[in-house]
């Protein structure tokens, strides 16, 4: 983290302490994630891990009680249906679909394998898949040339034994980091916003 990114946190903790800002501030907006009051403060992308680590625990017991009406089918978009994120991870499943995770709240949603949930792309040519090598069997980074983002994803039918996406998200940095060596950034949350590897 930057002197300049904890000169910000201190700007940030005080409007806090002052309620000048509150978690309303925090909750994710078409194509952001913070209000501009937040995002005045701090950069959007802490201010979006600030968001997760603030919001993710009443959000994911506010929409426990929801979950199970979402229908697969029901939701088309690249955006979370619970809290409108935009997805933090990638989950292919047993059936080999693919599911996004979201990292603001906790909700999951089918999605199509061959669209980019960011741009919504569907020209496969522009689609790209990352591998990092045998190690890494199972993960891949998706990146998307039509709009430069990437999505981590993980393959469960060869990682059965994968934690949950928040967990197998912000443990994986070094994805994070190759894939900005391509030139692929994430609109979404990471951790790796609070390091000073990238
Ligand atoms: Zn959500
Ligand atoms: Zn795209």
């Amino acid at each position: 983290m930057s002197p300049r990114d904890v000169g910000d946190l201190e700007r940030f903790v005080r409007a806090w302490d002052g309620e000048t800002i509150g978690p309303h501030d925090l909750l994710p907006a078409p194509g952001r994630i913070g209000s501009d009051a937040v995002t005045r403060l701090v950069r959007a992308d802490v201010a979006a891990v600030i968001a997760a680590l603030v919001l993710r625990p009443p959000l994911d017991a506010y929409f426990a009680r929801v979950r199970d009406a979402l229908s697969d089918g029901d939701w088309t978009l690249g955006v979370c249906p619970f809290c409108g994120a935009p997805p933090g991870f990638a989950d292919i499943v047993e059936d080999g679909r693919r599911r996004l995770a979201c990292q603001m709240c906790g909700g999951a949603w089918p999605f199509s394998r061959t669209q980019c949930p960011f741009c919504g792309s569907h020209d496969t040519e522009q689609q790209v898949r990352l591998e990092l090598g045998a190690a890494d069997e199972g993960y891949f980074i998706a990146g998307c040339r039509a709009c430069s983002s990437y999505l981590k994803e993980l393959d469960r039918r060869t990682r059965w034994n994968g934690g949950p996406a928040l967990v197998e998200d912000w443990g994986s940095p070094h994805y994070d980091v190759a894939a900005r060596r391509q030139r692929y950034t994430r609109p979404a949350i990471a951790l790796l916003e609070l390091a000073d590897l990238g």
